[in-house]
């Protein structure tokens, strides 16, 4: 086995393999360690082999907590991380070594809570709210607590939500925030105070928790040093990557669990950071090496292993410029195959029209659809495109986008299963209850505010009188229900359950059930690859917390198809060719971007998505394109030009084309060289 660690220990360079053998042989150094380092460098892949390392020397895996900033993220480690233990250990097949504690923060965090629940007086069967969900429910205080009659310039329950958040992730007083980044809503200070107040206490009376109650719970629950200590000694390895995207409540959960640092591993770019518009700061990576009890270990890496050196060029051009960051530039010896393209293209029609030729041609060329990606800066931006691609038949799947979990069918399902989870749930409960015809929405809420007074509040739905037109439909559910709350039926027969009983509402409520139908039964299909149904439930929920993921859409999974990813879901991820669609102003940078800050962030933004290419990197610009903007609430056109981090002078470093090529013109075709030589010798007989 030694000499097969060694062998895999010989594939990576010398940074990687410190950061990879750090404290794991004998006189073991404790120290935490902070690998920083440059886009495709190697810092997923060093942490991957850092844990197979760790496991291959006799770790246990119940006892590594693993941090990534997706589930597909996770999932993806654990298989890298399988393949190189295979490798150590000489196995044939790779079997991954299960990472019961891989996950996204909020994820883990989620699973640590129902755990510790009764530790903290929390109710076990708590469901989570995603964002629509926890939209809606900022609304419905609003309303009860009489802020939806006033005036209509009070901020709207996104923009609520959105505030909310901010105070909760950024540890800021709420004044704070309003001056700093809702500037046009700090009149309604004392009001806000006054909604989050009884959102949170609705939340409670409720027993759901929104994203960031898994972040904030879990602090909360460390701050409490005895169970700070209990958790913390549950693992001897903690490992983050993408630090540079963490929040100060995430800090401060790690610093709980690992006061002195030992066993924590952090990975990340601060170059990379895109996430401080939720409460992210960078400061978190910067200021790591002095936050523990013992100084961290520092590790860069500097050699590229994703990109051209003609990519990392223009790329480093764009990042260098930035204002404050750990200076490091790239370097590889990958071979380049042409330059990066710059293409300036009349409008988005023309854009998506060029995307796709150009998708196709490197189809032709060899690659697979699934090798290749086109990024934009908001999901709304691939629309012009998604046309163009089914016009040509391209299969695509769009990460982030399609709204799978958010159509109204699947949020009914999952709704029926939310409410049996946890009868407290309103917003479930509410939505089930609406299915049943006869019953409108002042039963809704009487039965609701009856089982939230009730003890028992499942009872309620047994002894529930509903008007009589409902009364049939109404003893059918009650049925249901009282299975599914029944401690004896195995996940996922719930799931089975639910369906059958739904199925018949979807086909009445909706002219294209059809269509509907396969959804669901889609989702019910998913259900046997959970545990249990509250892992079902809560993993559907946080995956996507904020914009990511694989969505459990239609059955595309065996074909190949092309990636279609905002820039935010993109980051970690790479292609062997890349599309970054409006490469203007106005969209990178947005034009709402406008504090220096800001546009910092929108400068990194772009630096993520050009990082992303392997091979081929392809920069799209409108001349004229669309944007919807919820700042100026309207839709307008814009004329614009490249974006202003790339400069006249770094252009040059791009093979800049025109697309479609001027009428008349012979496409851009070298003339062959016969001629040359007869211009030469033309112009040579005059001189
Ligand atoms: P990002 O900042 O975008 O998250 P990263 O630093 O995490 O990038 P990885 O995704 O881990 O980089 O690696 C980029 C690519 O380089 C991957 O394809 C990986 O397999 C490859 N790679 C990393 N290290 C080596 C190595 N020592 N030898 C060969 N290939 C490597
Ligand atoms: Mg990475």
């Amino acid at each position: 086995q030694e000499e097969r660690l060694a062998a895999v220990l010989a594939e990576l360079n010398e940074a990687q393999r410190a950061a990879v053998e750090h404290g794991v042989c004998e006189a073991a150094d404790m120290r935490p360690l902070l690998v920083i380092a440059g886009a495709g460098s190697g810092k997923t892949s060093t942490l991957a082999h850092r844990v197979a390392h760790l496991i291959a020397r006799g770790a246990d895996p119940q006892r590594i907590l693993l941090l990534t900033f997706s589930r597909r993220a996770a999932q993806e480690m654990e298989r890298r991380a399988g393949q190189v233990l295979a490798k150590v250990l000489g196995l044939r097949s790779e079997a991954p070594p299960a990472l019961p504690w891989a996950g996204t923060f909020h994820g883990i965090g989620a699973r640590l809570l129902r755990e510790y629940a009764a530790q903290i007086g929390l109710d076990v069967s708590f469901t989570i709210h995603d964002r629509g969900d926890a939209e809606d429910l900022m609304g419905l205080v609003r309303s009860d607590i009489g802020l939806a009659a006033m005036e209509r310039r009070f901020p709207r329950k996104g923009t609520c939500l959105a505030i909310y958040s901010r105070v909760v992730n950024g540890g800021a007083p709420l004044a704070e925030v309003l001056a700093q980044a809702f500037p046009w809503c700090a009149e309604w200070e004392a009001e806000l105070k006054r909604l989050f107040g009884a959102y949170v206490e609705a939340k409670q009376a409720q027993q759901v928790l929104d994203y960031d109650d898994l972040l904030l719970y879990w602090a909360e629950m460390v701050a409490e040093p005895a169970l700070a200590a209990q958790v913390g000694a549950r693992f001897d390895h903690v490992l983050v990557d993408e630090y540079q995207d963490t929040n100060l409540l995430q800090a401060a959960i790690l610093r709980a669990l690992k006061p002195d640092g030992s066993g924590l591993t952090v990975v990340g770019d601060d170059a990379q950071a895109i996430y401080s518009f939720r409460g992210a700061t960078v400061r978190n990576i910067l200021d790591f090496p002095g936050q523990f009890t013992q100084p961290a270990r520092i590790v860069t890496l500097e050699r590229n292993y994703r990109s051209t050196q003609p990519i990392l060029d223009v790329s480093n051009a764009v990042i260098a410029a930035a204002a404050e960051r750990h200076a490091k530039t790239l370097w590889t010896d990958k071979p380049s195959v042409g330059r990066p393209q710059l293409v300036l293209v009349p409008d988005e029609a023309q854009q998506a029209r060029f995307v796709a030729e150009r998708v196709l041609a490197h189809r032709e060329g060899g690659l697979a659809l699934k090798s290749q990606a086109v990024l934009f800066r908001t999901s709304s931006h691939s629309a012009a495109l998604e046309l163009e691609l089914a016009r040509r038949n391209i299969p695509f799947v769009k990460y982030g986008g399609l709204k799978f979990l958010e159509a109204a069918h699947v949020k009914d399902l999952l709704a029926v299963l939310r409410f049996a989870q946890n009868p407290r749930g309103r917003m479930a409960g509410f939505r089930v209850t609406q299915l049943i015809p006869g019953i409108g929405p002042a039963t809704s809420t009487r039965l609701l505010d009856a089982m939230a007074q009730a003890e028992e509040p499942g009872a309620v739905i047994q002894a529930f009188q509903p008007p009589s037109a409902a009364r049939e439909e109404w003893a059918r559910f009650a049925a249901i229900y009282a299975q599914l709350r029944a401690p004896a039926l195995a996940w996922p027969a719930d799931m089975e359950l639910a369906l059958g009983w739904y199925l018949p509402h979807l086909e009445r409520l909706h002219d294209d059930a059809g269509l509907r139908r396969g959804d669901v039964e889609q989702l019910a299909r998913l259900a046997s690859g959970y545990a249990s149904r509250e892992r079902f439930l809560t993993e559907l929920t946080l995956d996507p917390p904020e914009a990511t993921s694989d969505r459990p859409g239609p059955p595309l999974l065996d074909e190949d198809y092309l990636i279609l990813s905002t820039i935010h879901s993109a980051k970690g991820q790479e292609w062997r060719s890349v599309h970054v669609l409006n490469v203007v102003d106005g969209c990178i940078p947005a034009d709402v971007a406008q504090g220096a800050q800001e546009l910092e962030e929108e400068r990194r933004l772009l630096y993520v998505a050009m990082t992303r290419a392997r091979d081929h990197l392809h920069l799209i610009v409108p001349q004229r394109f669309y944007v919807t903007q919820q700042a100026v609430r309207g839709d307008r056109h814009l004329y614009a030009g490249r974006t202003r981090f790339i400069s006249a002078a770094e252009a040059t470093r791009f093979e800049q084309l025109t697309w479609p090529p001027p009428a008349g013109r012979a496409p851009a075709v070298p003339p062959p060289a016969s001629v040359i030589d007869l211009q030469k010798r033309l112009r040579a007989a005059w001189r």
